[in-house]
């Protein structure tokens, strides 16, 4: 074996504090050459840094599917690449495979139960998609409005999507438009977002929050009230959102990235007018999980790639290069540094 660069976690935040890049730090290992049965050799291509892992900073994530990540040990995530070296029945070399759990290391020694293989031909050879598009943060987008949703082509509603020009969110809203909603509007974080959501992905009105009265130019944009809400954010936004909600409405609670940083419960609780808006109005909020929907992946994952290529659906991404920039690339991702999905390239 060579040595390799690895990625570990130097210290935590506070569980209310913003994380920084020095919580990290980089450390050269030697990966390999030997393995054991069932194991292969990753070389990796592409790794994603998600909100969630802000949880997996903390002594206690507060989800029970989420384990923290060890001081000192090498951080891992969603991340793709190709099988160099192979001691198992089901991957050869050459494959391209996909896992929750990869390393943040150029290369890694993996156990072939935590792969699944992957068919470039499915994404026109755009790789990094299995971690946005094609991949878990897509498949929130078509799950969650599938399942919570309540979308009804003909019904005439409005989805407002926050955390519009996000991962998720830039998908969501494509998917909203695709499945029949009449006005989708997006609210995120700059005009700049703001113009690709309208001009690029075929939203119909976009709201920067970081810019004048969200309530106000919710009224404008959504002059018939919102049906369907898909809420990656969470707080204040969301509160103005429910305000202008229908009677009979849905809330996908997808995520509440805007109290990430704070040492609350998820799903963090409601102010009382919310509360009290969401029970006058017959509004459903149910939490989801794409993990709690594992026999729909495969189905999704086709029909996703089927929208990405016929140009139904427009693919965001934000991309750095090279593992060093991991930590620079996360801590950026959950302050709005993205457009689409942050995706780091760490080889050809
Ligand atoms: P994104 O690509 O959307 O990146 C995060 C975005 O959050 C940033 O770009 C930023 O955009 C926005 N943001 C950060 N802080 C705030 C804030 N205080 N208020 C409003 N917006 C903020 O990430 P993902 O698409 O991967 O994830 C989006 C959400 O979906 C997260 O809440 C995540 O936890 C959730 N999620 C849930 C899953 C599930 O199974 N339920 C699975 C995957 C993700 P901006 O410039 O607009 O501020």
């Amino acid at each position: 074996g060579t040595p390799e660069i690895i990625f570990v976690l130097d210290s935590n935040p506070r569980t209310d504090g913003e994380p920084v890049p020095g919580h990290f730090r980089v450390e050269e290992a030697i990966v390999g050459p030997f393995l054991k049965e069932g194991q292969v050799l990753v070389r990796t291509l592409f790794l994603s840094v998600d909100p969630y892992m802000r949880c997996r900073m903390n002594d206690d994530t507060g989800a029970e599917y989420l384990a923290p990540w060890g001081l000192s040990e090498c951080v891992d995530g969603g991340g793709v690449g190709v099988v160099e070296l192979s001691r198992c029945e089901s991957l050869s070399v050459d494959d391209m495979v996909t896992s929750f759990n990869w390393h943040w290391q150029t290369q890694c020694l993996m156990d072939e139960k935590l792969l699944q293989k992957v068919e470039p031909q499915l994404v026109d050879g755009h790789i990094s998609y299995f971690l946005g598009a094609v991949g878990m943060p897509g498949l929130t987008a078509l799950l969650g409005v599938r399942e919570k949703g309540h979308v009804t082509e003909g019904a005439n509603q409005t989805m407002v999507v926050s955390g519009a020009a996000g991962a998720c969110g830039s998908i969501a809203g494509q998917i909203g438009r695709v499945d029949g909603c009449t006005r989708v509007v997006g609210i995120c974080g700059s005009d700049e977002k703001c113009r690709v959501l309208v001009e690029d992905l075929g939203f119909s009105a976009a709201v920067n929050y970081r810019q004048g009265d969200v309530a106000t130019a919710l009224k404008e944009s959504c002059p018939d009230g919102v049906d369907v809400y898909f809420d990656n954010v969470g707080g204040p936004i969301s509160d103005a959102v429910i305000a202008q909600m229908n009677n009979d409405g849905h809330v996908i609670l997808c995520g509440q990235i805007s109290q990430y940083n704070k040492d609350v419960p998820y799903p963090p609780p409601l102010c009382d007018e919310t509360q009290e808006a969401l029970q006058s109005k017959n509004i459903t909020r149910e939490r989801f999980m794409v993990l709690n929907y594992m026999e729909k992946h495969e189905a999704g994952i086709i029909q996703l790639s089927q929208w990405v290529r016929e140009g139904q659906i427009k693919v965001l991404e934000t991309v750095v290069d090279g593992i060093e920039n991991m930590g620079v690339a996360f801590c950026s991702m959950m302050k709005g540094g993205n457009i689409g999905k942050q995706i780091i390239k760490i080889s050809d």
